[in-house]
């Protein structure tokens, strides 16, 4: 017996151990057909009820920056902080295994391009914005230039998981640069997780200076990609659209729709929920990547506030 719950506990923690390397096992093919159907957009939530485990004071800390938040909404000091729009130095990060992985600068320009147009109100998909929508399409005026590009080639990593360990050279990955003034971009081969994989994931204003900014897997990164536009949208202090709840739930924002869920595919108008016409196309939902097209005046403002005076990110603004 004493044998058998020796063995027996072996076996259990070799199923702990290697719940790391399960999905590293899984062979790239069958992986893709795995992701086929169980994509996920963005790991952002999960990431912050993480941090809100491992962090008592992020709580309080978020609280004081909704306050700040709501309290420059109510004022209405909307446009321009400074001198027009403000001007958002990006370092990337690209984490890579082997050198196909190793992205291009024309990729990342291609990227920056791409946040360019969806932050200044260029997107070429907005054409096909429904009318009912069109008063509160809005202009967010942030640009975004390349400050520096740090590449780290990691052998070892075929898969990351979205737990940070990208951000810190120490576990292989790269440390942020000046994430007070500059915005880390963290780009790593994939991250599979729970049978699906994460597009991508963010840091919400408030949360530890040392793992501030976005992580985007390298797919999804490029001159046509949206997802660092939803995940730069959380950076800047936005929630997904359906207020990660069913209808009722807020995602702080008055002229967004109330929705019930995410959307996906890329959803013909009108797709109604809770009473309205679904933003599908909104940057914060979950439709594709060519459906998604628009930021509203209030997502916009909530934006401005995190760059406002006392706002978390006030030094990128000056
Ligand atoms: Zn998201």
């Amino acid at each position: 017996m004493k044998r058998f719950f020796f063995l027996l506990l072996l076996a259990i923690m070799g199923l702990v151990s290697c719940d790391d390397s399960i999905e590293e096992n899984i062979p790239n093919e069958e992986f893709s057909a795995l992701n086929k159907e169980n994509k996920k957009r963005c790991f952002t939530m999960e990431k912050l009820e993480d941090n809100l485990s491992k962090d008592k004071n992020l709580s309080s800390k978020m609280s004081v920056i909704e306050e700040h938040t709501m309290n420059f909404i109510k004022k209405g000091n909307f446009k321009r902080l400074a001198n027009g729009a403000i001007q958002i130095p990006v370092v990337f990060h690209v984490i890579y295994r082997s050198s196909s992985e190793n992205l291009d600068l024309s990729v990342l320009q291609g990227q920056i391009d791409a946040l360019n147009e969806d932050f200044n109100l260029q997107n070429p998909n907005r054409g096909a914005l429904p009318s009912e929508f069109s008063s509160v399409e809005a202009n967010a005026e942030i640009s975004f230039t390349i400050q520096q590009v740090i590449r780290v080639q990691n052998t070892k990593k075929r898969r990351w998981r979205p737990n940070d360990d990208m951000k810190y050279t120490s576990k292989g990955g790269s440390d942020a640069v000046n994430p007070q003034e500059f915005l880390n971009f963290w780009i790593v081969n994939s991250m599979p997780y729970k049978k699906g994989q994460v597009l991508g994931y963010a840091q919400f204003p408030g949360g530890n200076r040392a793992t501030d900014g976005i992580v985007v897997a390298k797919n999804f990164v490029g001159p046509r990609a949206r997802t660092a536009t939803h995940e730069v949208g959380h950076y800047l202090n936005l929630r997904h659209i359906w207020g990660d709840g069913g209808c009722g739930a807020s995602d702080y924002v008055d002229d967004t729709p109330d929705a019930d869920g995410p959307s996906r595919g890329c959803p013909s108008y009108p797709t109604a929920e809770c009473g309205s016409n679904n933003m599908t196309m909104n940057f914060m939902d979950y439709s594709d990547d060519s459906c998604m097209y628009m930021f509203t005046t209030g997502q916009s403002n909530r934006m401005d506030a995190v760059f406002a005076s006392g706002g978390f990110r006030e030094a990128m603004a000056n």
